[in-house]
């Protein structure tokens, strides 16, 4: 018998639930209903600074949706969802659904400050926003907030021509990202690049002054700015469950089939409070892989599937002027054994976290061409995802914490990857869906290619 699905949100997690249920051979009707158009908020910074071309933000056309059998319903919200088998739209519009996807995402959240709804203030989370701030040429951009999503705008704001000056409420710049050692290491590496930066700094009104911006800070100081931009965390979109009886905490609580309590409600991505890797807790994980995990695992339990999810790993990665930030894990590493190297000559800096004989977290801060930075993160991360107890070559690791190829291969930390592939295979490559692609579009792949040869 067919089964009727609702996809809600047309993100990643939404775009991946899909693609899923097709791979598994579910030729059921399909309904996706979006606020927006399908699109890739992880690739606006590329768009941002011109690596590349709006077109290539969208991750679906209306070809690649009607060959899928995908009926769209874009640019509609729903407001209300009855588990029952109905969802009602803000256009009154009523869809009947036997099972319903919620990937409806999270939105930028601000905090209450005088004059933050204003002219010129912007936020840094849709297309929109990021078509809005492209509209300002150069000139002085605060932004407030230095956290994940500041800095993974933070160089194409400075390529827009902009003087940036980052300002956070809380002590230290990146406070959920890295350490505060490693988060003092990138302040004085971007001091010396002109970004400057306030930190304990609370915000207490924004005003308009002379077609400028004045921040005024609770201590008396004002700050003058062309534009303001803010970047104060995100909250998930759950509106559409208020009453519903599915059960929310930060998010919504899945289990590890990304199930909600209603069993034929699921939701995945950034609205999904789920299983954590090496933990019994559940959490909002708000980062790409996460939403493309759970969509694949709910998009084949809505197929007709039984796949269970290990749960996610919170990772963060962010490149600014060159310099790679990264953390994965239990970064902090509070009450946990600790590893760290640095070298005073330069910004490098590592961190290792562990518990007992088990990577548990690592932070990493380095040029691309520092000691092979780029391939010791992928394997940190693998071993960190495994949880494999690493007997010796923990001491070893103590010796020599730069060397982490040698313990990854000795535990057989790929191997244990493989067998860890969701739903036991690779997914299918979407390939490139955009309309006749532009060639000359090609010379942006030297951003790339520049920072690998730099230095030689
Ligand atoms: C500037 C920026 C840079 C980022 N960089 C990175 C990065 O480098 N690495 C990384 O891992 N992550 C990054 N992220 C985060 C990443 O983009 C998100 O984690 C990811 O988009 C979450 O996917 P999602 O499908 O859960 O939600 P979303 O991508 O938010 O999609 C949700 C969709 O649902 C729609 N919607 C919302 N409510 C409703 C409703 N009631 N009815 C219908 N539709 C609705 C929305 O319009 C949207 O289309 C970045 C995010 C931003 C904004």
């Amino acid at each position: 018998m067919k089964t009727t699905h609702l996809i809600i949100g047309a993100g990643p997690a939404g775009m991946a639930a899909i693609d899923t249920i097709r791979e598994f051979g579910d030729t059921s009707p399909i309904t996706l209903v979006s606020s927006e158009t399908p699109y890739s908020r992880m690739v606006l910074p590329y768009f941002m600074d011109g690596t590349i071309p709006e077109q290539n933000v969208f991750t679906a056309t209306d070809d690649y949706l009607r060959e899928r059998n995908v009926e769209p319903i874009l640019g509609r919200t729903v407001t209300s969802l009855d588990p029952g088998g109905k969802a009602v739209c803000d256009d009154g519009t009523e869809i009947e659904f036997d099972d319903a996807l919620i990937a409806t995402g999270s939105s930028a959240s601000r905090p209450p400050i005088p004059g933050i709804d204003g002219e010129s203030v912007f936020n840094l989370w849709t297309l929109d926003d990021a078509r809005a701030v492209l509209a300002q040429k150069g000139g002085e951009i605060a932004v407030i907030g230095a956290g994940f999503i500041a800095f993974t705008c933070l160089d194409a704001l400075i390529r827009l021509g902009a003087r940036v000056t980052l300002v956070e409420v809380e002590d230290r710049i990146l406070p959920r990202m890295i350490d505060e050692h490693g988060a003092s290491l990138v302040r004085s590496f971007l001091e010396s690049k002109g970004v400057s930066f306030r930190v304990g700094a609370q915000v207490s009104s924004i005003e308009d002054a002379g077609g400028r911006k004045e921040i005024n800070f609770a201590d008396g100081d004002v700050l003058e700015a062309d534009v303001v931009i803010t970047a104060t965390g995100i909250s998930p979109n759950l509106g559409l469950v208020d009453g519903s009886g599915i059960e929310t905490d930060f998010g919504i609580l899945v289990d590890d089939h990304m199930r909600t309590n209603a069993g034929n409600v699921f939701a995945a991505g950034d609205i999904a409070q789920g299983p954590v890797i090496g933990s019994d807790r559940k959490e909002v994980h708000a980062i790409q892989p996460t939403a493309l995990e759970h969509g694949r695992i709910a998009g084949a339990n809505m197929a007709g599937g039984d796949a269970a999810y290990w749960g996610s790993l919170l990772m963060n990665v962010v490149d600014v002027q060159k310099l790679q930030i990264a953390s994965f894990g239990d970064w902090l590493g509070e009450g946990a054994e600790v590893r760290t190297v640095e070298n005073d000559s330069r910004p490098v800096y590592r961190k290792l976290i562990f518990q007992g004989e088990v990577l548990t977290g690592a932070v990493f801060l380095g040029r691309p061409d520092d000691v092979a930075l780029l391939n010791d993160m992928g394997m940190t991360k693998g071993l960190i995802q495994t949880g494999l107890h690493l007997g010796e070559w923990r001491k070893y690791l103590d010796r020599y914490p730069l060397d982490i190829r040698r313990p990854y291969v000795a535990s057989k930390a790929a191997e244990k990857l493989l067998e860890m592939q969701l739903l036991n295979k690779p997914s299918i490559p979407r390939g490139y869906r955009q309309p006749d692609p532009d060639p000359k579009y090609w010379e942006y792949h030297d951003v790339f290619v520049s920072t690998i040869t730099e230095g030689e």
